[in-house]
């Protein structure tokens, strides 16, 4: 797809958070109301006919666009958090880095096995954190999983989507 107005308006933001970085700052689709327009009606169209009911949004950046995307498909949205953010009882899942470990939750009620879900972040670099977030989700037993990014790093050794099983459905926005 790679709608230009989308291009035009991402904000790259070199060595950060550490130097060899090239941050991609989504703040600056989010703060403009033609961006947040392009990016929601693109979803929508992407996603309307799937029969789609629950979006799960990944912590942070994941919750914007998941929420209004829910709105807009009728479906329910559910956040997927770092731990001890959610009041309620959660389900965890602990997953390696490449220094390290990393835990994400879900509250166990949140999804249930007649769910068809869409897994929504902003952007897949090397595919780590949204595939914890898909095992997660899959331990749930939903009917069917979707996952979505608004931003798919393709630079030379980063193949983010092979992380994930063959026959998962994967949509991006914007390919950079
Ligand atoms: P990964 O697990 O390697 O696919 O990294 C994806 C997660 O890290 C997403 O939640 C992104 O928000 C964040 N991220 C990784 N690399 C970048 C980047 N170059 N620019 C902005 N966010 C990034």
């Amino acid at each position: 797809m790679n709608n230009e107005t989308l291009l035009k308006n991402l904000r790259n933001i070199p060595d950060f958070p550490v130097k060899g970085i090239q941050f991609k700052d989504v703040s600056t689709l989010f703060k403009n109301p033609e961006c947040l327009d392009i990016m929601t009606d693109e979803l929508k169209e992407i996603y309307q006919d799937k029969g789609i009911t629950k979006v799960v949004g990944i912590e942070s950046r994941g919750f914007m666009e998941g929420c209004i995307l829910a709105h807009e498909l009728h479906a329910g949205f559910v956040m997927c958090r770092k731990p001890g953010k959610l009041p309620a009882e959660t389900r965890q899942l602990t997953y390696s880095k490449e220094y390290g470990t990393d835990t994400i939750e879900i509250h166990t009620d949140a999804i249930t096995e007649n769910d068809i879900v869409l897994l929504h972040d902003d952007l897949l670099a090397t595919g780590g954190s949204m595939k914890a977030a898909y095992d997660l989700v899959k331990s749930f037993n939903p009917k069917k999983i979707y996952i979505n990014f608004i931003i798919e790093l393709t630079i030379e050794g980063l193949n983010g989507r092979s992380v994930f099983p063959e026959d998962v459905e994967i949509s991006t926005l914007m390919k950079i």
